[in-house]
């Protein structure tokens, strides 16, 4: 299937500031500012990551805003250059050095915009993750909440019936669930999962650092997340080639590529990036029966427009209240 998810998704007008300068520091800064951050992590007791494009690029994936972002793409009248599928997209070592973190107990959540389902690939822990907007390989049942996680995409956006059923069994095993499952990929504006944005707001409210890497901060509620941090005292690092809508928040704002920034970052923390060793092994209780024939490419229903019952207008600037997909207007 073609990464190119946005292609599914419905029409929307506002897609934010697109193809913004990039800004680099130079390498003396970038390693001082490495050192910096390096120090406040290690000062810190509560660190949460929050990830967008911008770390998946290095995987072939286009970002949304960026130079070659879709979305900037798309206002020039072209076409975004995919370099892979979100199948054989392998993490990069941003990925991997948040997955060591993870592991030593540093990171202690990880909030992130992506769908192209990597950090669940490399083997972060679903529990301490929280996928905003969906993800490509995971769909999810109507009737009793069940996810599944696939090897490959599920084959719908827009939170669509996929055309498979539940099989979780009734407390007996007398008879499986049989409910719908839809995939988890957010259209503009529905509402972000209860879960993931609840567990999210949680970790921002207890973290006492929170660090931004890739992403241009546009898209609220998620965007917005990282400022409840400032707001209950903690520190906020963004780590980001273009300017974003909350620089002027940031107690550190380092301008670089995001694998170069984790590659020095965890040097000076004595920490290795792990190698990726493939796919994690499928959870026992998804669907042994499901194969990738199995996925029928609905394009008569992702290419009409989305339902209108969903939708309504904006709500308040209030992250905990903000549910909606949205972009936020940008001064910068
Ligand atoms: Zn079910």
């Amino acid at each position: 299937m073609s990464v190119n998810y946005a292609a599914g998704l419905s029409p929307y007008s506002d897609k934010g500031r697109c193809g913004l300068p990039e800004v680099f520091d130079p390498p003396e800064e970038l390693t001082r500012k490495v050192e910096e951050l390096a120090d406040m992590i290690r000062q810190a007791t509560y660190v949460v990551f929050h990830t967008g494009a911008g770390i998946s690029t290095s995987c072939g994936i286009p970002d949304f805003r960026g130079p070659n972002g879709v979305w900037t793409m798309e206002e020039k009248g072209l076409n975004p250059k995919f370099d892979t599928t979100f199948e054989n997209a392998h993490p990069s070592p941003t990925h991997m050095a948040l997955l060591q973190l993870q592991r030593v107990g540093i990171l202690k959540f990880l909030i992130s915009q992506n769908v192209d389902g990597l950090h669940v690939r490399s083997g972060f822990p679903r529990e301490q993750l929280s996928e905003l907007h969906g993800n490509m390989f995971v769909e999810e049942c109507t009737k009793c909440g069940k996810q599944y996680v696939r090897d490959v995409v599920v084959g719908t956006m827009g939170l669509k019936p996929t055309g498979r059923l539940c099989d979780v069994s009734k407390v007996r095993g007398l008879r499986a669930c049989r409910g719908k499952l839809i995939d988890t990929i957010l259209d503009w504006e529905d509402s972000l999962p209860d879960r993931d944005l609840n567990m999210a707001d949680e970790a921002c409210r207890n973290a006492d650092l929170s660090i931004t890497l890739g992403t241009s901060l546009q898209i609220k509620p998620s965007g917005n997340l990282p400022l409840l941090t400032k707001k209950k005292g903690g520190k906020l690092v963004i780590v980001n080639l273009q300017p974003t809508k909350h620089d002027r928040h940031a107690d550190l704002l380092i301008h670089g590529y995001v694998d170069e920034v984790m590659k020095q970052l965890m040097q000076r923390l004595d920490l290795k990036i792990p190698m990726w060793a493939g796919l994690p092994l499928k959870t026992e209780d998804n669907d042994p029966d499901f194969k990738t024939k199995d996925i029928k490419l609905k394009n008569e229903v992702l290419d009409s427009p989305q339902d209108n019952q969903d939708k309504r207008g904006i709500c308040d600037e209030s992250p905990h209240e903000q549910k909606r997909l949205k972009v936020e207007p940008v001064c910068v």
